[in-house]
Formats: structure tokens, C-alpha cells, sequence
């Protein structure tokens, strides 16, 4: 297929990589160096000057932007991707998106004969150069279908969750759930390294025992552990994500005293460690504050 791909950040890169593998790719990055240079090293995809221009150069259009706000301000304007979409288009967005946002680009999107699909996705820039992403879908049944087989190179599992907005949901209580191991164990951690017990043997009882996790079993001992740090996902984008769950929750009526009190955690970490801080940096910031370090 000939795909238009727009966002070409810390994730977005290896998704369009292995979407090349496949489609005929069209690339647009509100930095166009970046896109140039992406071009430069994949032979065969092309790079459009605007918004509008990548959505006139195929049957369909991925996006992977911070927020759902960008998504929705590229689609405006004389040189916005509305003006390039074309009836029975579809635009599949990889954001993680709010669904109420989700929900009125899809209603934009409907007048115009373009379908819409909120798709975002889960494992992280090491799952996706190798094609192992879970991708979480809203939309109608055959627009999914549709959207299953142009992400179809980045993904394992696409799975969908309901009507327009039902996978960016997902995805925010994802990550809220992601977020509260990650503040729970640097807490624990820096605590049990402070007790005098080695790092590395509180990791490996956590992992053959009732609180191990994810961040437990593959991120901290890859990454803290090792002290590599790498920057794979800003903090600021998973205070987002965790906005979305929380707001989601209030708006469903729901008490989320852990949601709320996350929100805020998170707020105050986005404050303190700045808009590149990786999302593990918390727990940095409490050996920091603890005294302690948590190498193996
Ligand atoms: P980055 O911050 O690394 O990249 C953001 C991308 O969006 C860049 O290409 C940037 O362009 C572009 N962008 C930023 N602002 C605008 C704007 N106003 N208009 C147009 N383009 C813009 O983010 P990620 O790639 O990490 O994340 C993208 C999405 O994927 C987010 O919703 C995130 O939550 C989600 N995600 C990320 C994961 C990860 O591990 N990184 C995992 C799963 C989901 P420019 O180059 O010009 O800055």
C-alpha cells in the first residue's frame, strides 16, 4: 500500500522503519531535517513538504504525535492533512490520544468520506524495530481490519477495544498501571538498598515473588541495574497518558483516589525533571534523594 506517515520521534522512527519494510512510504516531520535524513537511509521513501502533501500521496495516513492536540492541528489549514485526504481514505492514529479528542477528529474525518482509527501502541521503540508492537484499536470492525493490515509490520497483536476512543482509553489505563510500578518501586527499592540488601538479589526475590512486575522483571534490570538509563520515553508523554486515565475516570463517574494521586505524583516529577527526562528517571531521582544507587 502507499502509506503516509507522519511523526517521526523516539517511537515513531523504528514504526516507519519496519512500515518501509512493507508499503510504499511517504514521510512528513514538522522538523523536515529529520525526515530527510530518515529518507536518506531508506532507499524508496519519499519525503512531503506538508501535511497536505503526505495525505495526497497515498490510500492512507499513520500518525504518531505527543497528543491528540497535534493530531488535530494537523489536520487544519490550506496545507493541513484534511485538505490532502480523499474520500474512502483512512487515517490511523498511533498517538496515545484522548478518545474525546479521538471522537471529534473521527466526526471531522467522517464528513469528509475518511475513515478513522485510534491505534496507539505498546512496547516501546525496541519492540517496534522488531515488528512486536501490541496495537490497541477504536474504530468500526472493517475500518480496523483495514487499519490491522497497514500496521501490520510493527505489530504482533492488534486487538480491538470498541467504538472511536476505546484504544487510546486502553492505552492511558496501560500506562496509569505502568506508571504506578514504576513510582511504587522506586520507593521500595531505594528503601531495601538503604536496609543494607544488594540490589541485584531484591530483584531477582521481587521477580521469583507476588510484586514483580514488568518495570521489575525487564526495565530495571536492564537499565537501572546496569545504570544505562537509556531515553526511550519521556516522562512528560506518560503524565499525559495518566491525565487521560484520570480524566477518563471523573468523567465516567468513577472514585480513582490512585488515579488522582498518581496525576499529581507525576505532575510534580514532569515539574522537577524537566520535558526529556526518561519515564524511569523517578526512579533515579530517588536514589538521588535517598542516598543510595541500585546497580547490580
Ligand atoms: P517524541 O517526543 O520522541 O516525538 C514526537 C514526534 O511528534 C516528533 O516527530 C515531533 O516532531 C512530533 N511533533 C511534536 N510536536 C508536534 C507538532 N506540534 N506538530 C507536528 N509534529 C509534532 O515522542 P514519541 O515518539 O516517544 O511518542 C509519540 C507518541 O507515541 C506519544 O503519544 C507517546 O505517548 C506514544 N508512545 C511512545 C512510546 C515510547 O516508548 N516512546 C511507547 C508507546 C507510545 P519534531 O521532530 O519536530 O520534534
Amino acid at each position: 500500500m502507499r502509506i503516509g506517515f507522519a511523526g517521526l520521534g523516539a517511537i515513531g522512527t523504528p514504526m516507519a522503519e519496519r512500515l518501509a519494510t512493507t508499503h510504499q512510504l511517504t514521510v512528513w516531520n514538522r522538523t523536515g531535517a529529520t525526515a530527510e535524513r530518515f529518507a536518506a537511509a531508506h532507499p524508496g521513501v519519499a519525503v512531503a513538504r506538508t501535511p497536505r502533501e503526505l495525505a495526497a500521496s497515498g490510500e492512507a495516513v499513520v500518525t504518531c504525535l505527543p497528543t491528540s492536540a497535534e493530531v488535530a492541528a494537523l489536520l487544519e489549514g490550506p496545507d493541513g492533512l484534511l485538505a490532502g485526504l480523499e474520500d474512502g481514505m483512512i487515517l490511523v492514529d498511533c498517538t496515545s490520544g484522548d478518545p474525546a479528542s479521538s471522537r471529534q477528529i473521527a466526526a471531522t474525518l467522517t464528513q469528509a468520506g475518511v475513515a478513522f482509527v485510534d491505534a496507539p501502541v505498546s512496547g516501546g521503540p525496541p519492540l517496534a524495530r522488531t515488528g512486536q508492537l501490541t496495537v490497541m484499536c477504536g474504530g468500526h470492525e472493517a475500518d480496523v481490519v483495514r487499519a490491522a493490515a497497514i500496521v501490520a509490520p510493527f505489530a504482533a497483536k492488534v486487538v480491538r477495544m470498541g467504538p472511536v476512543g476505546s484504544g487510546h482509553a486502553m492505552k492511558a489505563v496501560n500506562n496509569a498501571l505502568l506508571a504506578v510500578h514504576i513510582a511504587a518501586l522506586a520507593e521500595g527499592m531505594v528503601t531495601l538498598a538503604k536496609a543494607g540488601i544488594a540490589p541485584r538479589a531484591a530483584v531477582e526475590v521481587l521477580n521469583a515473588s507476588s510484586g514483580r512486575s514488568f518495570v521489575s522483571e525487564a526495565l530495571v534490570p536492564d537499565r537501572v541495574l546496569t545504570g544505562a538509563w537509556p531515553k526511550l520515553f519521556r516522562l512528560a508523554l506518560l503524565e499525559k497518558d495518566i491525565g487521560i486515565a484520570e480524566s477518563l475516570a471523573r468523567e465516567l463517574d468513577i472514585e480513582a483516589p490512585v488515579l488522582a494521586y498518581l496525576r499529581d505524583r507525576y505532575r510534580d516529577f514532569r515539574a522537577d525533571l524537566g520535558e526529556d527526562a526518561d519515564y524511569l528517571d523517578p526512579i533515579r531521582a530517588a536514589e538521588v534523594a535517598a542516598g543510595v544507587e541500585l546497580r547490580g
